[in-house]
């Protein structure tokens, strides 16, 4: 059979998976499909450092073609969970057929998308249909004039509620929130977020905010700890510790012991779990990112234009020299100061 955009003629043949130099299997890929953003969040893509034309042009913009052949490679390379992310990934033009081309490459088990969902109402039951499995939206503050803040006065906190409905109704369920907190910014509304997901039955998943990029003035004071985070949502709603759903789970999952949900942690600063990540990166444009952290990316590009397997030999190359543990050098001399910004491989 033959693959679309694969230049090859037979189903997804297996390569032995492989593994860096710390030994870790590469299991998941985030993918950016599109670099621009709506909104201007101060802490990721603040509106003083990042200019209104930043963007790429669309042509420089992996094509669908492209991103299949790029997804089919990594699917043979052992990738079972594929992430959709941005800047804003529903700003991308015809997602939903991105979306049905990628559902249904062998070996892609999970098929999820992060999104700032202030366009979702209009999008969810498109991506549903479509087949994406799981949906993940960003939302920090549950206080409309924090919220605008929040996203760099771009975004209303109405839309996304409105969104997170939609997605339920489209039948996602249970949608995960994510959610950065900043001491002296959004702390104040942790127990009101928790409250939330409790009621609608989300999954709410809180992560330490990260010195990602390089803009957005990061500060270990500004860090509310996931066992802080943790403490005080247990004062209210007594917490049980989860086992991990799979080996490299980032977030520490907790159930509420009242039957009422679950509750998450990603502890990147306090806690690095770097020996357990299994994740590269690819930007809108093709460049592929082994930490969340990296200076520097590798071009995909040229290669993806000799097809999947190509790709697939490509990456598994990088893939073997890759011995990136950022978050567990972060505070040494010498680890490095230069990142990709978060809006470009979406976190
Ligand atoms: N626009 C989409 C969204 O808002 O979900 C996808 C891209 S956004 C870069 C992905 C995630 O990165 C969001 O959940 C956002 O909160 C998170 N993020 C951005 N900067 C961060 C930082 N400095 N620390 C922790 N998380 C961050």
């Amino acid at each position: 059979m033959t693959q679309p955009g694969s230049g090859v003629t037979d189903v997804a043949i297996a390569m032995p998976p492989p593994r860096d130099a710390l030994a870790r299997p590469l299991r998941d890929l985030r993918l950016s499909v599109i670099d621009a953003c709506n909104f201007r969040c101060p802490y990721c893509m603040p509106a003083d450092r990042i200019a209104e034309d930043h963007g790429l042009d669309a042509a420089s913009r992996l094509s669908f073609d492209e991103i299949e052949t790029l997804v089919r490679g990594f699917a043979r390379l052992g990738v079972r969970k594929l992430r959709l992310t941005g800047g804003e990934p529903l700003l991308r033009k015809r997602l939903p057929e991105l979306v049905v081309r990628l559902a249904r490459i062998d070996g892609i088990d999970d098929l999820a998308l992060t999104t700032n969902g202030s366009l979702l109402a209009r999008h969810a039951s498109a991506l549903r249909e479509a087949g994406l499995r799981r949906i993940t939206v960003s939302l920090d503050t549950l206080d409309p004039d924090a919220f605008r803040a929040l996203s760099g006065g771009r975004g209303e906190l109405r839309d996304v509620l409105y969104g997170i409905e939609a997605a339920g109704a489209a039948g996602f369920s249970p949608i995960k929130l994510n959610c950065v907190i900043q001491r002296g910014v959004n702390d104040d509304g942790i127990e009101t977020l928790a409250a939330f997901a409790r009621e609608h039955g989300h999954v709410l998943r809180f992560i330490e905010y990260m010195d990602v990029g390089t803009c957005n003035g990061w500060s270990r004071e500004r860090v509310v700890s996931s066992v802080e985070l943790r403490d005080r949502i247990a004062v209210h709603w007594p917490l049980r510790a989860l086992d991990a759903n799979y080996r490299g789970e980032v977030a520490e999952r907790y159930a509420y012991e009242d039957g009422r949900g679950e509750v998450g942690f990603v502890s990147s600063v306090s806690a690095p779990f770097c020996g357990d990540c299994h994740r590269a990166r690819v930007s809108a444009d093709g460049q592929l990112y082994t930490c969340l952290f990296a200076g520097q990316g590798h071009d995909l590009r040229a290669v993806l234009a000799d097809g999947e397997m190509a790709l697939a030999d490509h990456v598994a190359a990088l893939w073997a020299v890759r011995a990136d543990r950022y978050s567990e050098v972060r505070s040494e001399a010498g680890a490095s100061r230069k990142h990709v910004e978060m809006y470009l491989v979406g976190g």
